[in-house]
Formats: structure tokens, C-alpha cells, sequence
């Protein structure tokens, strides 16, 4: 008999194999593994998991009804408090909210929450099993800015409430990061990603894409002459930070965005695409998250030696411990302890190195992790062809700097109300990274949920 104390282990494909491919690395459970792993939730009456869950998904429902074999229900329970449940089943970081306070989780392991929640969603797709969408139409028009899960979710959230919504997207492609950022081989974009985003559409919502809002049109203009009564920005954190270190101009050095981008949306990992990348030879990806994570994961899947350089000692890494675990046993190299210097060119401008210096942890700083200071003396070069920074981003200035009466903080992230979205212009609502700076998928949701309600309230008052 199964230990209940454990959760229901759940297919992967082999490391070694998948170093080599960009297909998903994990398998999700069947039928049979779901309801068994449903069945070690206990069905607390004040769940604490849905307090751990920022959209308050009716997690002992929706898991009650997987134990009967009531998918369908299990996934109408999902849908009505997020819109991207295939998405964040993929993607959440479960161990830190629903499923870091299972109860289950006090003596063994928690409920495999996300895992269920993925396999109720997948299975509506594979059903073809649709949101129910708005049955009356108000008629009136919100204009929605970035097509990220910030924005799908408020646009879904209107829509259902009957707004007529258009999603205006930067790019020719919706989803935002998780079109362009996350890899394929975590989130698959035609068979999730587009599934997901196709589901908000049915709810009558539009998305005009290749539409930069403060470059084609202004909020301004959208409020003034296109008769959009409200306007919500899901405008993301884009904007890639560098290290400032002589040399970070060179050939083969990147953003992490950058390089994802390149492979994600332009899909240079297929022969069949005619936007390639450099083919690189030994890799250092700078920083230690999740994006970083991605990037060295890519960089092996493209035939590199991947490194991943980070400044403090392997247990301050920021990313997720799943991503770190995945990372080193395809076969990325952690070089913890490290900070590079400068960047070293070739004379005709190419990355062929790093200067770098061995650093220790010191006292804490004001973030509580130990500080990395320097080791006198301890310079010396890695050999490397290209550079990916991973160093964190912040939002793009545009639509800040094109819109009258739209404050924004110091990090250039636009200052809004948490709980309804409002900023200081009427009218304008704001969420996700836009305004917390890169956070999470739920988060950005969470965010996109209390936007719509905002609106709500502010038309409805109007
Ligand atoms: P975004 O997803 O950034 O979407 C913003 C959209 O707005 C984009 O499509 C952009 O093109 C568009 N836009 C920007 N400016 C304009 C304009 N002027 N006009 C029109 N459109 C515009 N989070 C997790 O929870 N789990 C993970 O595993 C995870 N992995 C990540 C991996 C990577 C590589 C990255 C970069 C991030 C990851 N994150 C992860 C973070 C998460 O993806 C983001 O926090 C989340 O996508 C933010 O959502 P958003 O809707 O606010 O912005
Ligand atoms: Fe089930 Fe854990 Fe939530 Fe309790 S806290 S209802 S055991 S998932």
C-alpha cells in the first residue's frame, strides 16, 4: 500500500534525455495517480491552503470532486478563480503558498496541490472544455495593456462580468512572459499557453497584438478619442538590468530576456525557423533565480557547457529548489562564490573570458542573507564564449513617461492601490510586474483579479 505520508511521485522524463530536447520535462499524474494523491487530502474545514492560494482557489473542492472522478467539476471549481489553471500548475510556486501550509505537510509530505490543479486543467483541454462565458453584454469598453497573466486575468474577469475588453499587446504573439520567458520544456506554448489564452478570447475578450501603447497609441488617446472608459496596465517588468562591468558591450553577451526571447518566441531551437542564436560553446549565466535557471537550461539544451555563476553559496540561490534540483542533474554547473569583473574580448570584440573574483559570506544585509564580500587576491579567469545576464528586471518607462498624471516610485514601477489596482489617474488601474516589480504568475493574477474589481466599482459608481 501506498505511504500517505508521501505524495504520489510524478513521471519526469529522464534527465539525461532531456538535456538534449525542448519537450516538457515533466509528465504530470494519470487518471489513477490523481484521485490516489487526491485522496490524502483530508478536506479541512477552515483549509488552510486556500489562505496560502493569492486567488483563493476552492482547493478542498475542487480536489473532493477529482476524488469522485467529477473532473468537469473539479475544473468549473478552478475556472472560476483562475483563468490560467494549466499555466500556474506548471509554474506556481506551490511549496512557498498552498502547499507550504497543507496541513498534511505537519508530519510527511503536503498534498501534491499544483500537481491536481494541473491535471484537472490539462484534462479540460483535452476535453476542450471551455470557461463559461458572460450571458449579458453591458456594452462597455475597457482597454487592457499587456497580455501577460496580469492582463489575461483582469480582461477574463470583465469580460465575465460583460465588458466589451480589448487586450492591446506589444509584441505579435499574447501571453507575455509566459510566451517569452519561461521555456518550452516548462510550459509548453501551443499546447497550454495558447490552449489558456484561446479560453480568455471565448469569454468574448479581443487582443490586438503588435499595438505599443505609448508609441502606436496613448492612454490618453484610448480614453479621449476611442471611448474606453477605463483602462488597465499589465504592462510587465521588461527591462533587463547589467552589472555595469568594463567589457559587457562585447559580442556574445545577454540578456536573459534577450536570449530567451530569442529562443522561446523566435524559436531558434527549430531548424525550421529562420531566426537562429549563437552557438555557443561554454556559457556563464550570471544571477541565481529562476530566470537564471531558464537560461542555463536552454543554453545546455542548445549544446553548451552551461554555468551558472552566482555571488553567494548554493543555499542563498533564489530560485526554486525543483528548478535547482532539475538544473544540476541535466548537468548544469553551479559556481557559487563567484562574481565576475569584467567581461574579455578578443580583438575583434567577441566574448572569450571572464575576470572573476572568489567572494564569502560576511554578516547579514538588509535583505537577511548573508552579504558576499571579496576575497583579497582571489582574481582569475574563466574561459567562456558568451555571457547571459540574469540580474533581475524592471519595468520599460514608456507608458509612464507618455502618460499625463501617472506617478510611478523610484524603480519606475507604477504606484498603485493593492486592493483595487487604482493609480493616481482616474480612470487607470494598474497590476503585476508593472507595479511590484518581477514577481510571480499568481501574483500578477492576483493583481489582474483586484484590477477588474476595481474597474468594476468604478464604472459601476460612475
Ligand atoms: P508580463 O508577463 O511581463 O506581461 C506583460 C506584457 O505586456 C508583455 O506581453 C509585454 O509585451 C506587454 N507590454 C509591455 N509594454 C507594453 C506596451 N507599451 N504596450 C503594449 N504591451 C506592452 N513566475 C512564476 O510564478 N513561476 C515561474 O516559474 C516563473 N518563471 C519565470 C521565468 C522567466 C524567464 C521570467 C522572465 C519570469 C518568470 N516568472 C515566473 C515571473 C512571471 O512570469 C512574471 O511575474 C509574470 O509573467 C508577470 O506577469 P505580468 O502580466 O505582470 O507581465
Ligand atoms: Fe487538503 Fe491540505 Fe488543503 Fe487540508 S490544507 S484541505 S489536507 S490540501
Amino acid at each position: 500500500m501506498a505511504d500517505v505520508l508521501k505524495k504520489v511521485p510524478v513521471r519526469e522524463q529522464d534527465a539525461k534525455v532531456r538535456a538534449t530536447n525542448f519537450e516538457e520535462v515533466c509528465y504530470g499524474y494519470n487518471e489513477a495517480e490523481a484521485v490516489e494523491e487526491a485522496n490524502r487530502c483530508i478536506e479541512c474545514k477552515n483549509a488552510r491552503c486556500v489562505t496560502g492560494c493569492p486567488v483563493a482557489i476552492d482547493i478542498p473542492k475542487f480536489i473532493h470532486h477529482i476524488k469522485e472522478n467529477k473532473f468537469d467539476e473539479a475544473f468549473q471549481t478552478i475556472a472560476k478563480s483562475s483563468a490560467l489553471p494549466a499555466v500556474c500548475g506548471r509554474v506556481c510556486p506551490q511549496e512557498s503558498q498552498c502547499e507550504g501550509v497543507c496541513v498534511r505537510g505537519l508530519k510527511g509530505e503536503p498534498v501534491s496541490i499544483g500537481k491536481l490543479e494541473r491535471f484537472v486543467a490539462d484534462w479540460a483541454i483535452e476535453k476542450g472544455i471551455k470557461p463559461e462565458p458572460a450571458k449579458v453584454k453591458n456594452g462597455r469598453k475597457v482597454a487592457v495593456i499587456g497580455s501577460g497573466p496580469a492582463g489575461l486575468t483582469c480582461a477574463g474577469d470583465l469580460a465575465k462580468l460583460g465588458y466589451d475588453v480589448t487586450i492591446f499587446e506589444a509584441l505579435h504573439k499574447p501571453g507575455g512572459v509566459l510566451l517569452y520567458g519561461i521555456p518550452e520544456f516548462r510550459l509548453p506554448k501551443d499546447d497550454i499557453v495558447a490552449v489558456e489564452i484561446n479560453n480568455v478570447k471565448s469569454l468574448g475578450v479581443k487582443i490586438e497584438t503588435n499595438v505599443i501603447i505609448g508609441k502606436s497609441v496613448t492612454i490618453d488617446e484610448l480614453i479621449e478619442e476611442e471611448g474606453f472608459e477605463a483602462v488597465f496596465i499589465g504592462s510587465g517588468a521588461g527591462l533587463p538590468m547589467f552589472m555595469n562591468i568594463p567589457g559587457e558591450n562585447a559580442n556574445g553577451v545577454f540578456s536573459a530576456n534577450e536570449y530567451l526571447t530569442r529562443n522561446n518566441l523566435m524559436k531558434a531551437f527549430r531548424d525550421d525557423y529562420k531566426t537562429p542564436i549563437m552557438k555557443c560553446r561554454k556559457v556563464a549565466v550570471i544571477g541565481g533565480g529562476n530566470v537564471a535557471m531558464d537560461a542555463a537550461r536552454t543554453a545546455l539544451r542548445l549544446g553548451a557547457e552551461s554555468h551558472i555563476v552566482y555571488r553567494r553559496s548554493e543555499a542563498e540561490l533564489p530560485a526554486r529548489i525543483e528548478e535547482i534540483h532539475h538544473a544540476k542533474n541535466e548537468g548544469v554547473i553551479l559556481d557559487v562564490l563567484t562574481n565576475p569583473v569584467e567581461i574579455l574580448t578578443d580583438e575583434n570584440d567577441w566574448v572569450r573570458g571572464m575576470r572573476c573574483v572568489r567572494m564569502e559570506l560576511g554578516e547579514p544585509d538588509a535583505s537577511g542573507r548573508r552579504r558576499p564580500v571579496v576575497i583579497e587576491g582571489s582574481e582569475f579567469e574563466m574561459e567562456v564564449d558568451a555571457v547571459i545576464m540574469s540580474l533581475g528586471t524592471s519595468p520599460n518607462p514608456l507608458i509612464s513617461s507618455t502618460t499625463k498624471g501617472l506617478e510611478v516610485n523610484k524603480w519606475q514601477c507604477i504606484v498603485a492601490n493593492e486592493e483595487s489596482g487604482k493609480t493616481s489617474k482616474a480612470g487607470v488601474y494598474a497590476g503585476g510586474d508593472a507595479v511590484t516589480g518581477a514577481a510571480t504568475v499568481i501574483l500578477a493574477m492576483e493583481a489582474g483579479r483586484a484590477g477588474a474589481d476595481g474597474i468594476h466599482k468604478y464604472l459601476t459608481e460612475k
